[in-house]
């Protein structure tokens, strides 16, 4: 349940309200910066009436609670003038990491020609083998952002780790939450305090209960600018890296306030099916995409096999404006207007 919280509530009476929850045997979480106080329990609201300091009450039937469109019905945030979320479709495309000046600057220069609005690329990479690339670390963050700044760019960049939260937020305008982190609590509830757009990945095998869940870990500390991607789940079929859920994105629709991306790269690991599978995330109501591009796909770092070219992007994007009578969203891409 949540309780909405008049503006002029004292921390006085927050805290008489919470003793009071606690005797009753009710857990509760007081939102920074929002004014409420989630009561993660199913409890009858009446017994809150003596308080005149609450605004109103309404019951969450789900374990996820901020994340439930119960709470809110839609999400929608600026970024450096980009409106994303609910009501919007954003492409944030990009090398999978960042492995030179010139690879960088090229896909920079590339992006801002036909009107995308974001780059990708990982400068600190989660790699299976420790013996693999692994990013260029802070010169790759350092050669990203000057890349979009030339080009006008936003930037998306993985954190791996909470010691490197100071040095990424420097560089990074919405801060990638990668797959391996989803289930990361302690750093998922540091991340509720910070004052920057999160894209909180699905976990590999995470059930979607449970990455809602963790959506709530960043919601709850105040943080509210959320969004969610969807990059695959593992399966038993050695035939494709991971099973594309495009289910969830209606799903997802259907429970949640949050804007959902669709990352088709990881979703496939092939680039051969990663324009179709765009597409049909896009169908199915996602509000945008992250795709790996790479000047020259067969020399990529890392993830090579599901990159796509140059020409086989700027392909999926024509062919992408084809349906866009179908997304009925904005895009924020101007290919159309670019070329
Ligand atoms: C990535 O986006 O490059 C990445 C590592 O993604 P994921 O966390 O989904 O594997
Ligand atoms: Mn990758």
């Amino acid at each position: 349940m949540i309780a909405f919280l008049k503006n002029n509530t004292s921390p006085t009476q927050i805290a008489e309200l919470q003793l009071f929850l606690s005797q009753k045997g009710f857990e509760s979480h007081l939102v920074q910066n929002q004014n409420i106080c989630l009561i993660p329990s199913l409890l009858d609201s009446t017994i809150l009436n003596t308080f005149s300091f609450i605004e109103t009450t309404k019951i969450i039937d789900t374990a996820f609670q901020l994340s439930s469109n119960q709470y809110k019905k839609e999400l929608n945030f600026q970024v450096k003038g980009v409106q994303m979320g609910t009501n919007y479709a954003n492409i944030i495309a990009g090398p999978c990491s960042v492995e030179s000046e010139a690879q960088i600057f090229e896909t920079a220069a590339f992006l801002n020609k036909l009107g995308v609005k974001f780059i990708r690329g990982g400068a600190y990479k989660p790699r299976t083998s420790p013996y693999s690339f692994r990013g260029l670390g802070k010169e790759g963050l350092r050669l990203l952002s000057e890349a979009a700044k030339q080009y006008d760019l936003r930037v998306v960049t993985e954190l791996m780790d909470l010691s490197l939260l100071d040095e990424v937020m420097a560089h990074a305008d919405i801060l990638q939450i990668g797959s391996r982190n989803m289930a990361n609590f302690f750093m998922l509830s540091e991340l509720g305090k910070i004052n920057k757009p999160i894209m909180l990945k699905r976990g590999m095998q995470a059930k979607v209960n449970e990455w809602l869940l963790a959506a709530d870990y960043i919601l709850s500390g105040g943080n509210e600018n959320l969004i969610l991607c969807e990059r695959g789940i593992r399966s038993f079929d050695p035939m494709s890296r991971n099973v594309m859920d495009i289910g969830v994105i209606p799903l997802i629709q259907s429970l949640s306030h949050l804007p959902i991306i669709a990352d088709p790269s990881h979703g496939t690991g092939d680039a051969k099916w990663v324009p179709t599978m765009a597409k049909a995330s896009m169908v199915a109501g996602a509000n945008g995409l992250m795709i790996e591009i790479h000047p020259n796909p067969s020399k990529a770092l890392s993830d090579s096999k599901q990159a796509l070219s140059f020409d086989a992007f700027e392909k999926f994007l024509a062919d992408f404006e084809l349906l866009k009578n179908t997304i009925q969203k904005p895009i924020d891409a101007t290919y159309s207007m670019a070329v």
